[in-house]
Parts: C-alpha cells; sequence; structure tokens
C-alpha cells in the first residue's frame, strides 16, 4: 500500500493530551497497569466514556482513591461545549466545541422520525479549498485526534440518550463524517474511529457499518486503502461536476485525481463492500445546474453501483453563489431519473444557524468565538420534491 502523499500530512502542533480512545485495548491495558491499576480498569473506564459518563464521581466501579488518576490519565475532558444552537423545532442542534488548543470545531445532531444523525468533524478547518464551502476558506488548522472525533460521536449517543434532543430519549443510529475537515486527509485517526463507531459496547458505539458514511473530496490513494481495509461503511464522494474542467475549479483536488479516477475508485469499493456509493453534487445556480451537465453526469453514472445526492447549495457568507432555482433542480433529477441513475434531494436541516452543508466555519473564529452568529444570507428553504427529500445523510 502506498503511503499518502505528504500534502495531507496536516501539523501535528496542538494535538491534544493522550486518550483512552486513541490506544487499542492493549495499550489501554498497559496504561493503567503503568498507574498500579488492574488492567480491567481500562475496560472500565471504557465504558464510562461510550456511555458518555465524564464525572469522576458517577464511576463507582472505580475505587475512589484512583478515580481521579485514571480519569486525569486516560479521560482528559478534550471537548468543551461552548454552546448548542438549535433549529427545526429543537430537532436539530449544532454544538461549537473548544479543544485544549483553543482550536474550534462543530457538530451537528439532527433528529428524524426513523433516526438520529450526527455529522462530525474530522479536522478543525480544511485544506481543500472548495470555493462555495465555508470550512474550505479557513484554510486548515489541524488534524483532530481519533478521540477527539470520537467524542463528538459519544456526546451525541449520550444527548441522544439524555433526551436533550426534541422527542424524548432516543438512540444515535448514524454518524457521517461531512462536518469540518477532510476525514480521509486524516486517515489513521478516521480509520480509528470507525473502529470505536462499530465495535460493540463497552469498547463502542456499536453502529452499523451501513449507517455510518465518509464523505471524500475523492484523494484516491484513500479511497483505495479504506476499500483494501475492509471496513464497509457507507462511502460518499463530492462530486459537484461530471467534467474535469469545471471540476479543476469547484473542488481543486482535482487537478490532482480526475473525475474518472474518483469514479473508479468508488467503484472499486462498491464492487468490494457491496454497497451503493453515494455522489454529492451541490447544486449551484448557473454554475453546474444546467441540463447538459445532468446528461453528463447520466452518462458517466448509469449502470454504476451509485445514486445521486443533490444538495441546494447552501448560502455561505461573501459568496455570490446560491442554490439553483426550483424548476432547474427537478429538471436536473428529471435527467438523472431518465438516465436510470437514483436520485435524491438532501433536506438542508440547520440552514437558519450555519448549520448545514458547507456552512461550518468556527475554525476561523479561533480568537475568540463572536457575541452573535456570522449573518446569513436569506434564502428561500428549498422545496421538498415530494419523496425524495429526505437525505440529510446519504445513507
Ligand atoms: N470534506 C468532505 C466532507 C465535507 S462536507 C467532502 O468534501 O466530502 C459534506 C458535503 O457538503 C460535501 O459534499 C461538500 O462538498 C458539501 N458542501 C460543502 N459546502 C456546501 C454548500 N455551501 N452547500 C451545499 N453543500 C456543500
Amino acid at each position: 500500500m502506498t503511503a499518502l502523499p505528504l500534502v495531507f500530512d496536516a501539523p501535528r502542533r496542538g494535538m491534544p493530551p493522550r486518550h483512552l480512545a486513541d490506544l487499542t485495548r492493549e495499550e489501554a491495558r498497559a496504561a493503567v497497569t503503568e498507574l498500579g491499576q488492574p488492567a480491567f480498569r481500562a475496560d472500565q473506564l471504557a465504558r464510562h466514556f461510550y456511555r458518555g459518563v465524564t464525572d469522576p464521581a458517577l464511576m463507582t466501579d472505580l475505587p475512589a482513591a484512583a478515580r481521579q488518576d485514571l480519569t486525569e490519565a486516560l479521560l482528559p475532558g478534550l471537548l468543551t461545549v461552548v454552546r448548542h444552537q438549535t433549529a427545526d423545532n429543537g430537532r436539530t442542534r449544532k454544538t461549537l466545541w473548544r479543544l485544549h488548543d483553543g482550536a474550534l470545531v462543530e457538530s451537528v445532531l439532527m433528529r428524524y422520525p426513523d433516526r438520529a444523525t450526527v455529522c462530525i468533524s474530522s479536522q478543525a478547518g480544511c485544506g481543500m479549498a472548495c470555493p462555495f464551502c465555508a470550512t474550505g476558506q479557513s484554510g486548515l488548522t489541524r488534524n483532530l485526534s481519533a478521540a477527539e472525533i470520537i467524542g463528538q460521536a459519544v456526546a451525541a449517543a449520550a444527548a441522544m440518550a439524555n433526551g436533550e434532543l426534541d422527542g424524548g430519549p432516543g438512540r444515535l443510529s448514524n454518524v457521517v463524517f461531512m462536518g469540518m475537515g477532510e476525514p480521509l486527509a486524516n486517515y489513521a485517526r478516521v480509520r480509528k474511529t470507525l473502529d470505536a463507531l462499530l465495535t460493540p459496547a463497552p469498547h463502542g458505539l456499536g453502529l452499523s457499518q451501513r449507517a455510518v458514511t465518509v464523505s471524500t473530496v475523492g484523494l484516491v490513494p484513500a479511497i483505495r486503502r479504506l476499500t483494501d481495509e475492509g471496513r464497509n461503511v457507507t462511502l460518499a464522494v463530492s462530486l459537484h461536476a461530471p467534467d474535469d474542467e469545471l471540476r479543476d475549479t469547484l473542488v481543486p483536488i482535482n487537478t490532482r485525481w480526475k473525475v474518472g479516477e474518483v469514479i473508479d475508485a468508488a467503484d472499486a469499493y462498491a464492487r468490494k463492500t457491496g454497497r451503493r456509493y453515494s455522489v454529492e453534487y451541490a447544486l449551484i445556480r448557473d454554475v453546474n445546474d444546467q441540463p447538459f451537465r445532468a446528461d453528463l453526469l447520466g452518462t458517466l453514472l448509469a449502470g454504476r453501483l451509485a445514486h445521486v445526492n443533490l444538495i441546494p447549495l447552501n448560502p455561505t457568507p461573501g459568496s455570490p453563489w446560491d442554490a439553483s432555482p426550483l424548476p432547474a433542480q427537478r429538471e436536473f433529477v428529471a435527467r438523472l431519473r431518465a438516465a436510470g441513475v437514483a436520485t435524491t434531494v438532501r433536506d438542508t436541516r440547520g440552514q437558519d444557524i450555519d448549520g448545514a452543508c458547507g456552512q461550518l466555519a468556527a475554525a476561523d473564529r479561533v480568537e475568540g468565538v463572536p457575541a452573535v452568529a456570522l449573518p446569513t444570507p436569506q434564502l428561500e428553504p428549498p422545496v421538498p420534491l415530494g419523496d425524495e427529500a429526505d437525505q440529510a445523510d446519504g445513507a
């Protein structure tokens, strides 16, 4: 397996202290032993962590005298809530987290009638520079550690269990890597996170593979590595244009890996896992929403194990672009379906709290959290196109 190019090696500065969730089970047992405790305490700590228990006083199965030492050494608090913002009648909640070095990241928890999905961040900022994405404008601050990524999912699971979202207690069912950052540019830590999400309690959250979605700009060597490693999570590829000429401008990494190479890698993933991949396509008025581009996309994807998830563009500060008007959206959907390509339109949860796709931009506010949220240009909310308006998590 070839190593990933160094260009994806984000700065290591600012990485947080060691945490149980960064360690393998053997490493955790060794760390506990070094503290003079029996190795099984590592399993007890893991059970508390994945249940979202953070207060040592509640860890009554640990000897009182050892609680402080054990939690300080292995469960340091890595994520501090700066604020929660809710939308969609209390069923969407965006959380702004401060990390130990002051970096800020966001995650968004969304409750639906049949599931609850958390959208998590894998990096503070992002180095991929897609011009329509707010996170892409701030550049990359640093990779998150595995524990910082896992912690966002654990917090969401606890929030659901505790009934913090409207609708009473529930269960976190889905995780999507569609928050800040490019998950496959932080490969090793994201892979660790996948293990934690999929491993049953007490050493993980016990989610099903199909309920976890990794979304990528198309880092081809990393998609191939994920394919070889056999973690059969759902893959989503941010295509946004069927032709290299336009994609070079919308997803700049396309100058390195072309549309054809990305689709080949996604196809190989689908063959290996037997699972359809999602093609994400933000519909941008007069930029990529022309009927001829729908036809090109239809031709590109017909007969493949793929489905298209259209995302009417969410507005971002300072961008001249906006969402395609409804008739253009409808035409785009119709042409794709006529080509035999399964197509859905994603709903845009959390738009009014800057919590929708591409609106997460906390990293450029590291120096101090503004008293009010950044202004969001007002757009008409997208009108559902019938049965397909339910694809917030691309699953
Ligand atoms: N870096 C990963 C995850 C990022 S966000 C990736 O690019 O796939 C998840 C999705 O939101 C991506 O498809 C991204 O292109 C899309 N997105 C970004 N900005 C957006 C915006 N302003 N409106 C709609 N979708 C956007």
